[in-house]
């Protein structure tokens, strides 16, 4: 009885859009108590767009733009398909870039027309001893309050300027997380992004505990560390940044508008990257077991 309960519970929820890879998860997602997100892409849609173009002294926007836009041509980051998309809207020109270079959960870097230019996380600019200016610091900080992902950018040493980047919260979280709440799950956010920004996001989502700045392995370890303290853990995100967390945990939970990488590296795939999945699956998980009990 009990491989033939499994699988009308993984049919069922593949008809939900769960779609469930191991019989193994089904069993897992009932005993679950800690749940752990990623912001961008699983929060948020996962198509920012370039709200602000904010140069330094002595740049243009357009060239602060189109140098960073010619770098991040060759990223498959959503902040670079932002920030491409960003240059096409304006209608600039984008020269090609080589010599590209890419730090997960730091930034990417490129030759462009000769200079070398650097595009990401402050940090990033920051471990290639570029100077930051404090006045781009202090606008950065504030938008970064309004929910904003704010990108460095540099050529040949020197700052260029600040790009702010509008992320939506999907319409679909907030109730996710309330029912999340609801169900007594403990819900941590962790993000690679900025902690003002991280800070903002989880105040409007009422997610009292989050990490922010955080390396794709931080949020693996993350995982670890709550499962060595006895927790059961779900951890849901998106990116190949997610990938190594999602294997970590309990349950891995990809968006299925995510990267193949984390597809691959979950036992649950989430069609359409709608959240409430989640709180399917552990309804699912519940009214299988009973059937096998
Ligand atoms: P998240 O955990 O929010 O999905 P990542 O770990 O992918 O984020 O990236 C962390 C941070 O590194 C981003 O918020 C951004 O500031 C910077 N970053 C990474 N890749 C790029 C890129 N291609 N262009 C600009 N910034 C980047
Ligand atoms: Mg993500």
């Amino acid at each position: 009885a009990t491989p033939m309960s499994i699988m009308v519970g993984v049919g069922r929820g593949a008809r939900e859009g769960v779609l469930i890879k191991d019989a193994q998860v089904l069993e897992t997602m009932e005993k679950v108590d800690t749940i752990i997100v990623d912001k961008t892409g699983t929060l948020t849609e996962g198509r920012p767009r370039v709200t602000e173009v904010i140069p330094a002294e002595g740049t243009s926007e357009a060239e602060l733009l189109s140098l960073a836009a010619a770098v991040e041509q060759s990223s498959e980051h959503p902040l670079a398909r932002a920030v491409v998309e960003g240059a096409k809207d304006r209608e600039l020109d984008v020269p090609v870039a080589d010599g590209f270079n890419s730090t997960t959960g730091g930034g990417v870097e490129g030759t462009v027309e000769g200079r070398r230019v650097l595009v990401g996380k402050r940090g990033f600019l920051v471990s290639n001893d570029i100077k930051l200016s404090s006045d781009l610091d202090e606008r950065s900080q504030s938008l970064q309050e309004q929910g904003r992902t704010v990108v460095f950018v540099a050529a040949e040493g020197r700052q260029l300027g600040l790009l702010a980047i509008s992320d939506p919260i999907k319409q679909s979280t907030p109730h996710a997380i309330r029912r999340l709440h609801e169900l007594g799950l403990e819900l941590v956010m962790l993000t690679g992004d900025a902690e003002a920004t991280a800070r903002a996001v989880a105040n409007e989502l009422g997610i009292d505990e989050y990490s922010a700045g955080v390396s794709p392995e931080d949020k693996h370890d993350y995982v670890r560390k709550l499962r060595e303290q006895g927790k059961v853990v779900a951890m849901a995100g998106d990116g190949i940044n997610d990938a190594p967390a999602l294997a970590a945990a309990d349950v891995g939970v990809a968006m299925g508008t995510g990267s193949d990488v984390a597809i691959e590296s979950a036992g649950v795939t989430l069609v359409g990257g709608d959240l409430r999945g989640v709180i399917k699956a552990a309804a699912l998980s519940r009214a299988t077991m009973q059937n096998i009990r």
